[in-house]
């Protein structure tokens, strides 16, 4: 088996402390009540008030028309792509981004774009850089027609784009025709870390989205936002694409009670990926990157061990973590995990390499 996911490997120990990803979290009681108390009906047929809900709430949230609720943050780009590019397009966005490594080139295989990957620090990129990308209306070069970016920017550490930054390169993309999609798998953990009101990040995308599964709580959901007849037209590659849904409710219930219980609680999660920072620069061979939110990525290349050799090590003593390159390990904090669990996770890290 090559692409199919493994399942749990028995004889490996209990995880103790999952800072595999935020993705991990499992529904909290009241979330679970939540969703049982749903008022539901057939989604795809207009009939689902929990769901209208939902989908009311996000718009107002990221200041958009209209909204529609999908399985996963995945399908979010993929309708955004389907729906704002034809075939022969050329999207321009950050070289690290979400929809260029893990995706399973999606935006090829559906749409049958490219994907122009600009350089730049923590998966961010300035004017200049998206100008240099700008391609001659010529009849042998793609339609350059999408700017997608990434907020936070997740192989980018995590990482905010200050709002002038982000500002300034979505203007200059529309300035150049271009529509403008943000990938907002962890938009409130931007929002929370800088203080800045969503509406006000996505005020220059056309399209944005957020992400329920990552450190928001919820066990499915994303939203897609934008203009009412973007939205439309993204209804068709819903259906298309066996997104739509029936009693979805169960499930837009969880996503309203994160958005009432788990926005604000973000900030325990940013504290405790800053002192996990702290405790993994404290650890000979390590080199951290600077957390802004949730996301933790250090480099294990001076301990000699690659990064999957580290986090094979750690989980045999219960300690979960990912690996984002063969020296780049990324450890994550969310609302299932406290300070005590950070402190054991460094305690198990630092045994790990001593001796
Ligand atoms: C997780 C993630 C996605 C995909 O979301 P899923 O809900 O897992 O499909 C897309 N973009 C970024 C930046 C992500 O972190």
């Amino acid at each position: 088996m090559v692409y199919a996911p493994t399942r749990p490997d028995p004889s490996l120990p209990p995880v103790r402390v999952n800072l595999y990803s935020d993705t991990q979290t499992k529904p909290s009681a009241g979330m679970k009540d939540a969703m049982m108390r749903a008022e539901v009906g057939d989604e795809q047929h207009g009939d689902d008030p929990t769901v209208h809900e939902l989908c009311d709430r996000m718009a107002a949230l990221l200041g958009k028309e209209a909204a529609v609720f999908l399985p996963s943050g995945t399908m979010c780009n993929q309708i955004a792509i389907l729906t704002h590019c034809r075939p022969g397009d050329e999207i321009i966005a950050h070289e690290s981004a979400h929809i260029i490594t893990s995706e399973g080139g999606g935006p090829g295989a559906l749409t049958g774009v490219s994907i122009l990957g600009l350089p730049g620090p923590r998966g961010m990129f300035v004017v200049d850089t998206l100008r240099a990308g700008f391609r001659e209306k010529r009849r042998n070069a793609p339609p350059q027609t999408l700017l997608e970016v990434e907020q936070t920017a997740n192989f980018g550490g995590g990482a905010v784009w200050p709002i002038a930054q982000l500002d300034a390169v979505l203007q200059a993309g529309k300035a150049q025709g271009l529509a403008t999609h943000m990938d907002g798998a962890r938009l409130m953990n931007a929002v929370v870390a800088a203080g800045v009101p969503a509406h006000e990040m996505t005020a220059h995308c056309d399209s944005v989205w957020l992400d329920f599964t990552k450190g928001l709580g919820a066990p499915l959901g994303a939203v897609l936002c934008g203009p009412a007849d973007f939205i439309d037209q993204a209804w068709r590659w819903k259906q298309r694409l066996g997104g739509s849904l029936r009693q979805a409710g169960v499930c837009a219930a969880a996503c309203l009670y994160a958005l009432d219980h788990n926005v604000d609680r973000l900030a325990e999660d940013h504290g405790n990926a800053q002192r996990l920072a702290r405790g993994l620069a404290q650890i000979e061979g390590l080199a951290v990157e600077t957390p802004e939110t949730n996301l933790v990525f250090f480099d294990t290349r001076a301990t000699g061990l690659t990064a999957d050799a580290f986090a094979d090590r750690v989980r045999q003593e219960g300690v979960m973590i990912s690996t984002m390159g063969k020296y780049r390990a990324r450890a994550c904090t969310h609302l299932d995990v406290d300070a005590a669990g950070v402190d054991l996770a460094l305690q198990v890290m630092r045994a790990a390499l001593a001796g």
